[in-house]
């Protein structure tokens, strides 16, 4: 039997929902597969009070094996250093994860809540708040940079706002039954977000993006890059190619990508929904012009229109 803890802190449920919506396998039949106990989730436990906090105790305390540690959500280290400002039962969330923790042959930060902070990390971060292992793009986060887990992984992150299912679920399996999990640079499973995925790889709007025909107003044809801000050609992850419910991805329901697997998600893609300012950007305005000029001249008649 394999044990896992599903701690919730600073969140909004959003990745527990999005992992319930599971498919193939869907929750139930992974469960089942793997021989998974989830023995402690905050949302769907069916005890509480006492009996939850003594069944924490007991990994704590090495009397029972902990597998996999998931934890979703950010850590809230204030006010003052105390971690009050998110507790479960007598402890800190804060507390329960440091002790926890080691205690787990491996530890997933499910979320970019968990991950590297996200938004109740966002400046002015009034709780302290911070990833388990990253803050933002720096290294160290909640437990630190030295942190490993029984298993000598360091936090395995699964990003995304809400996290794609498949990504846990996938994830789970290839731990469970030993598999290398390759990292990037993020330490993130490379298999979902490695360097040569990107959102904007399979967008049906990809043919517009090479032909600089952008969408004007929402509704419209067009690519969303230019005056919605899309997110999608610098954020890894494979949204539009794995897609949501096995149907759809943001772009393709016409909102632009805000680069939620980030690690500087939400202030990197703030504000959405704006038009790109390329010189804000860094970008060289003339050669650009010149060069989306001469795409649009070369669109292929069928687009003459779009
Ligand atoms: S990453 Fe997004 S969906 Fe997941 S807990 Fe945080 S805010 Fe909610
Ligand atoms: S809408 Fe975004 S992801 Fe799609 S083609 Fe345009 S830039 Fe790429």
């Amino acid at each position: 039997m394999v044990n896992v803890v599903w701690m919730q802190g600073a969140t909004d449920n959003g990745c527990l929902v999005s992992f319930l919506n599971a498919q193939q396998p869907d929750v139930y039949q992974a469960i089942e597969k793997l021989g998974v106990t989830i023995s402690y989730q905050n949302t769907i436990n069916p005890t509480s009070g006492k009996d939850v906090i003594a069944t924490l105790e007991k990994y704590i305390a090495g009397e029972e094996q902990l597998d996999v540690l998931i934890v979703e959500g950010a850590i809230p280290r204030g006010p003052n250093g105390t971690g009050m400002a998110c507790f479960i039962g007598p402890k800190s969330f804060a507390q329960w994860i440091s002790e926890l923790a080691p205690k787990a042959n491996y530890v997933l930060a499910v979320g970019t809540c968990a991950a590297f902070g996200n938004i109740p990390a966002a400046e002015p971060n009034p709780t302290d708040a911070t990833g388990v292992q990253w803050h933002k793009k720096e290294f160290g986060g909640f437990l630190g940079k030295n942190f490993k887990s029984r298993s000598g992984l360091p936090v395995i992150n699964i990003s995304g706002c809400p996290v794609h299912p498949d990504w846990v679920v996938q994830t789970l399996v290839a731990v469970l039954l030993g598999k290398n999990v390759e990292l990037d640079k993020y330490n993130r499973p490379r298999d979902f977000f490695g360097e040569d995925i990107t959102v904007h790889d399979g967008c049906p709007r990809n043919e517009y993006y090479a032909f600089k025909i952008s969408a004007e107003k929402f509704g419209d044809k067009g690519c969303l890059y230019m005056n919605f801000g899309c997110a999608g050609p610098h954020t890894h992850s494979d949204c539009n190619r794995r897609l949501w419910n096995r149907q759809s991805s943001l772009t393709r329901c016409g909102i632009p990508c805000h680069g939620c697997t980030n690690p500087d998600f939400p202030e990197g893609t703030m504000p959405f929904f704006q038009r790109r300012r390329l010189v804000a950007e860094g970008w060289k305005v003339v050669p650009y012009l010149i060069g989306s000029g001469f795409m649009k001249l070369a669109k292929p008649s069928r687009l003459k229109n779009e």
